[in-house]
């Protein structure tokens, strides 16, 4: 373990804004969080845990001892004949996981395949795409207090996981650092293809295996999303909104073409498509642009974390007065 000052983590984090760590530190052990932690103590210095960077938007000083998890086992501590429990650890690449879970006949997360970052953030927002959300095969999360050091371990209906949410990004914000998750998932294939263009796809070529089916959830994801070594991103750059049905009523009137979909509590409208009808694909704001396919990823060209927020926040000014929708965003301060 080697704790450096005054690090540069330029290269860990998809926006690729410039940033530069009080202290820097890659652990691999339980033990190692251990002497991080009383490191932290004896200095005085917060802890701060990163995964692989591709949802936060740094500033350009990051006080304290970041800390990031790297520890990459997997192991089955379960098995039937119908599914299998696996334990992973939080250092594990979430993409590189899904293609392993395909290559053992594991299936439930092929939806979520080319979702950049690591394993242990997974729980963190609840990770989601085509109309699958990881806290469907999250049998358990497990870490460490940050303030205690003390283990924890969270069945899944303690994470209060819900759209892009979790317990870690509230109650527990800032105050753990995840080293493994359990995932339940099924030996019986059962894909979810309900979401465009999966849909279409699956009518014209008939109904997929999970690994055709993370295949096509990998090309359409290539062809439609800034890949963030050439583009630095960090994703979508905001939630989509959900709306009362009284306010969606007043919205469908004055624009009768705005997409939507019915939730239990409310109606669901592609933030994308909000930015989009503004005009703003494309759209420069300094450093900071709009992206030409999809409006909803904020691609930075040379900015600091301030010029991606204050883009964001022009978005954002721009959508509440032509819709009156507050955009939440996405992405996670790290300062
Ligand atoms: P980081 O960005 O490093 O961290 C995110 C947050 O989690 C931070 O607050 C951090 O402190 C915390 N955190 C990270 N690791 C730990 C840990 N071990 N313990 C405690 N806290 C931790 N997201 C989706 O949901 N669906 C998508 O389809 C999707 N597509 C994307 C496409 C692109 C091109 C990009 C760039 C991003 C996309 N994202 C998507 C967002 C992002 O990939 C996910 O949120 C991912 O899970 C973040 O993982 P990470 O390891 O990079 O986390
Ligand atoms: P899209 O197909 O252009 O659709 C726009 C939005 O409409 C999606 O985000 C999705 O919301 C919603 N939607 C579409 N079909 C739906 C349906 N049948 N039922 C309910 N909601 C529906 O989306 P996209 O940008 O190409 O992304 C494809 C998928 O990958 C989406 O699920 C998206 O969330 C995910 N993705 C996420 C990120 C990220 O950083 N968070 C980045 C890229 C892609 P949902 O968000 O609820 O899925």
């Amino acid at each position: 373990m080697n704790i450096l000052p005054r690090h540069s983590l330029l290269e860990f984090n998809t926006l690729a804004v410039t940033a530069v760590a009080e202290y820097f530190v890659q652990v691999s052990s339980d033990q190692e969080i251990v002497e991080c932690l009383a490191f932290s103590k004896k200095n005085n210095l917060a802890v701060k845990v990163l995964g692989g960077g591709s949802n936060v938007v740094m500033n350009e000083f990051i006080p304290g001892l970041v800390v990031q998890f790297c520890a990459q086992d997997c192991s089955v501590i379960k098995e039937t004949e119908q599914s299998v429990v696996v334990k992973v650890q939080a250092g594990f690449n979430w993409h590189d996981f899904v293609l392993y879970s395909l290559s053992q006949d594991w299936y439930g997360i092929e939806n979520l395949a080319y979702i950049p970052g690591h394993v242990g953030a997974a729980p963190v927002q609840n990770i989601g795409a085509y109309g699958v959300e990881v806290k469907d095969c999250i049998q358990a999360v497990n870490g460490i207090y940050l303030d205690s050091g003390e283990a924890f371990r969270l069945l899944a209906h303690e994470c209060d996981f819900a759209y892009r949410e979790s317990c870690f990004k509230q109650a527990l914000n800032g105050r753990v650092l995840i080293t493994s998750v359990e995932f339940l998932l099924s030996k019986i294939p059962d894909v979810q293809v309900s979401y465009s263009p999966l849909n279409q796809m699956s009518a014209e070529k008939g109904l997929p295996t999970p690994s055709e089916l993370a295949q096509w959830v990998i090309e359409v994801r290539q062809a439609k999303l800034p890949d963030p070594k050439i583009l630095p991103n960090a994703g979508s750059f905001f939630k989509n909104p959900v709306v009362s049905h009284l306010e969606f009523d007043k919205l469908i009137e004055r624009f009768p073409a705005m997409p939507n979909y019915p939730q239990q509590n409310g109606v669901k409208l592609p933030a994308g498509w909000l930015i989009d009808q503004l005009g703003y694909k494309g759209k420069r704001f300094g450093p900071v642009s709009v992206h030409k396919l999809q409006a909803l990823v904020l691609v930075n060209q040379g900015g600091a974390g301030k010029d991606v927020i204050a883009a964001a926040n022009q978005i954002c000014k721009a959508v509440q007065e032509r819709y009156g929708i507050v955009l939440e965003q996405e992405p996670r301060l790290f300062n």
